[in-house]
């Protein structure tokens, strides 16, 4: 007997083996938020990591709860499958574009378990390293990382441009990264503000923010966009998210604070107002920064 809700089954054993699902829109992009729930990272009090809506804020609306996993199959009728990938799952996928030039490097990549994409890629899912990784696996053109403020759409969703499914090429363990596939991982210089390059990453590509250093220029952009009178509660908000991003291990505490300290200087503030935006916005999610320098 067919599945009645091929989604829905997949979800909740993708659930079970401890990787957080959600549903993009049938398009493939992540469904729009409610209008209750502001662009995150303009309002400073909004936080999409704890925010409870069932499908706000993309990625960040991924559970392993089988009883919300059931709601969102509801709420989102047709949506793709999709993993939230990085620490939060110790999940690391290495995202091959033929279209790009990728293929998989049998040398650098061991088996592992993979997808065949709907559009003739391969996804190859390895355990995270920890640290901070790059969004592009170096020396290997077409081929991305989704690690920490990503997600890969997995099977049994249908690619909406070539209407062909992602299917799973095997049911292998997620094993560890080889050193060699570590190191290409790594990106080739840390995400701070220091480098004039952060701000210059594309914020939105394919309407998830995928990596580190585009998660961390969000929120730095918000804090040097907003307009004056929002700037210092737009600070605290961006060192919240940065902050969470020192939780998880995608930046040090130390690159956190300079880069913020400077986006704040950048946005006109004072050397008191920026540090005690800062210290606060570290305080609020427990991250100590004793023994910081700005
Ligand atoms: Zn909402
Ligand atoms: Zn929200």
């Amino acid at each position: 007997m067919p599945d009645p809700a091929p989604t829905l089954t997949a979800a909740l054993a993708l659930a079970a083996d401890g990787y957080p699902v959600f549903l993009l829109g049938r398009s493939k992009r992540p469904v729009a938020n409610c209008p209750q729930c502001p662009k995150a990272e303009l309002d400073p009090h909004h936080d999409p990591e704890t925010c409870d809506h069932l499908t706000c804020h993309g990625f960040y609306a991924a559970t392993r709860d089988p009883q919300r996993i059931t709601a969102m199959h509801t709420a989102v009728p047709g949506g793709l499958l999709a993993i939230r990938t990085g620490r939060v799952c110790n999940l690391a996928v290495i995202d091959i574009d033929p279209r790009n030039g990728g293929d998989i490097d049998r040398d650098l990549m061991p088996p592992t378990r993979a997808v065949r994409t709907g559009s003739d890629g391969w996804h190859l899912y390895y355990r995270h390293p920890g640290g901070t990784l790059g969004a592009k696996l170096r020396g290997c053109p077409g081929v991305d990382i989704k690690a920490d403020g990503g997600y890969v759409v997995a099977p049994p969703s249908i690619h909406p441009g070539t209407r062909r499914p992602y299917r799973w090429l095997s049911d292998r363990a997620v094993i560890e990264m080889p050193p060699p596939l570590v190191s290409a991982c790594r990106p080739t210089e840390a995400p701070t503000a220091a480098s004039p390059n952060t701000t210059a990453i594309p914020l939105d590509r394919g309407g998830g923010i995928s990596s580190p250093a585009a998660l961390l220029a969000a929120h730095l952009a918000a804090v040097t966009s907003a307009p004056e009178g929002r700037r210092r509660n737009t600070l605290y908000g961006a060192a919240r998210g940065v902050a969470r991003m020192v939780a998880a291990g995608a930046i040090t505490p130390a690159d956190a604070h300079t880069a913020l300290y400077q986006a704040g200087r950048a946005a006109g503030q004072t050397d008191r107002d920026t540090r005690a935006a800062i210290d606060g916005g570290f305080r609020a999610e427990a991250i100590p920064t004793e023994g910081i320098a700005a």
